[in-house]
């Protein structure tokens, strides 16, 4: 029987480890921290249940053809719930709009925001539908090893409409004028980690996801997918080993010999890293078996990082809904301070998960349970002070915007940022998303899941392909566990 190392027990990790076991194959999954989930774990306090990051449940069927590909089903794990409206956004002091889970609903709110967006609206979702089809059942399960993968029929009559050369922003504005319809129909694309102007058209299929597939919610929290994951990886067989940093990759030649954890050395037929890609390379292989350097990690344009607040109120919110985002700032100038010029934000957008709203059980009796995101740059200087401040910045726009009191009713709270995302996870600048899915950083372009050097280390997860987010990620660990049965049944 082969023996398989997965470093990192993220979503990528899990779905490695399990799609190898699936195969026969002896896997053990290595973590540094004590409990699996890596960026989506979970914490506890005060009778409250964190979710530590994802919360958006989009693209439903990827979940399900992942648990169906091992004779399972999501509902076998956990319990999903549509939510309708899907979200509110906020445009400005008590100007906001509730984003309706039906299609029928969806056409008439165009309509009343612009006359004629209805009908523009079935036309940009059907053109939506055609990308999600070719882009998330083919694009997506391609290694990105070589230009061939994509010469298929299907994509080389469909190239036109999948709108690959063409930035989403102009591709919007085709259909739409309406500013609000313009942000509304923009922010999927912040998923991505890249601006509307940087994104390929094709990704207008997370607008289809968004406003066609709905918006979900698994009950008890986003971590019941992990804890689903990891019970299926160990009804696999896959054992697990936490609190086990793998500190050295030793080398024999061309092949890792063992894998080091303090003391402790493991030696496995082939490695798959799911941590960090900069992590691994920079700062466990050894120098002459990295495929990539210094200078061009810095010349990648990474997603943003994320300034987060976990706040517990003793009040329950009569102005947000469970997914509640804040538009009523310039996202321009935002994105300059995320991307060209990188600095502290001004006057940020932000994001809040009120997942309380939906579900009681996470919050004590009377309480909710609230955490709010601000997209920041990578790698700036973060500290106490700061932290503080933007703090009291989203208190203030959240108290202003809504017209409701939040800010006595805190009764616990925990900030969380660059410095935290390089202590528990290793990640590159403080990353929280990974690379981001820019022209010039898709499919082929992305850091290979090969190590071509050495023929038993792989790589999957948010910084290869296909790309950041939960489903991206459970795919990356499919794609990347078939190619490593692959290159090692060539090398038997
Ligand atoms: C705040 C936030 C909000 C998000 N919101 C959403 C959302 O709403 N919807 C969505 O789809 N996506 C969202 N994402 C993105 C999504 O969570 C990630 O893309 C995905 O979880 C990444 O999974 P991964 O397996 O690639 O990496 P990770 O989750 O980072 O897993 C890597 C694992 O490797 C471990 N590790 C690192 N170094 C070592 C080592 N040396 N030895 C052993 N183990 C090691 C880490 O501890 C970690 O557990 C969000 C991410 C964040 C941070």
């Amino acid at each position: 029987m082969q023996t398989a190392a997965i470093i990192g027990a993220g979503f990528s990790g899990l779905s490695a480890a399990t799609h190898l076991a699936h195969q026969g194959i002896a896997v053990t999954v290595y973590e540094k921290n004590s409990l699996p989930g890596g960026r989506a774990r979970k914490f506890e306090a005060e009778g409250f249940t964190f979710d530590m990051g994802p919360s958006w449940y989009w693209m439903p069927d990827v979940f399900e053809k992942y648990f169906n590909t091992f004779g399972k089903t999501c509902s076998e794990y956990y319990s999903l719930q549509r939510l309708d409206p899907s979200y509110r956004v906020y445009f400005g002091k008590k100007d906001y709009l509730d984003i309706p889970a039906g299609i029928e609903a969806l056409c008439k709110l165009f309509e009343e925001l612009e006359p004629g967006a209805g009908a523009s609206l079935i036309k940009f979702l059907e053109e939506g539908k055609y990308k999600y089809e070719i882009g998330m059942q083919d694009l997506v399960y391609k290694p990105g090893l070589s230009v061939s993968e994509l010469i298929n029929t299907k994509l080389l009559t469909g190239v036109f409409k999948l709108h690959v050369f063409q930035s989403i922003s102009i591709y919007i504005r085709k259909f739409f004028k309406e500013p609000r319809i313009i942000k509304l129909l923009e922010f999927p694309v912040l998923f991505l980690g890249a601006t509307p102007d940087n994104t390929p058209a094709l990704y207008s299929l997370m607008n289809y996801a968004d406003m066609s597939l709905g918006t979900w919610y698994p009950m008890g929290g986003m971590y019941k997918i992990i804890e689903g994951m990891q019970k299926l990886a160990e009804e696999k067989g896959v054992q697990f080993k936490f609190n086990t940093a793998i500190d050295k990759l030793e080398m024999n030649g061309g092949r890792i010999k063992s894998i080091h954890s303090a003391n402790q050395l493991f030696n496995p037929d082939f490695v798959i890293a799911s941590a960090d890609y900069h992590h691994i390379e920079q700062q466990l292989l050894p120098t002459p078996f990295r495929q990539y350097n210094e200078s061009y990690w810095d010349s990648r344009v990474l997603a943003p990082s994320s300034l987060i607040f976990y706040i517990g109120l003793i009040k329950k919110l009569t102005t947000l809904l469970h997914h509640t985002l804040f538009f009523d700032e310039d996202f321009s100038l935002h994105a300059k301070e995320i991307y060209k010029d990188p600095r502290w934000p001004a006057s940020p957008q932000f994001y809040v998960s009120c997942a309380s709203q939906t579900d009681s059980g996470i919050a004590p009796p009377g309480h909710e349970n609230m955490m709010i995101l601000i997209p920041v740059a990578p790698a700036l200087h973060d500290d106490e002070p700061i932290r503080e401040k933007y703090f009291n910045l989203v208190i203030d726009r959240l108290e202003n915007l809504t017209g409701e009191s939040v800010r006595p009713y805190i009764v616990y709270k925990r900030s969380y940022a660059h410095n935290d995302f390089i202590a528990d996870y290793h990640a590159f600048k403080g990353n929280a998303y990974g690379l981001a899915n820019t022209i010039w950083q898709t499919a082929n372009l992305k850091p290979s899941i090969v190590n071509k050097k050495v023929t038993n280390l792989f790589y999957t997860g948010q910084l290869t392909v296909p790309g950041p987010g939960v489903p991206p990620s459970i795919i990356s660990g499919g794609v990347t566990a078939r190619q490593a049965m692959k290159s090692m049944r060539e090398r038997l």
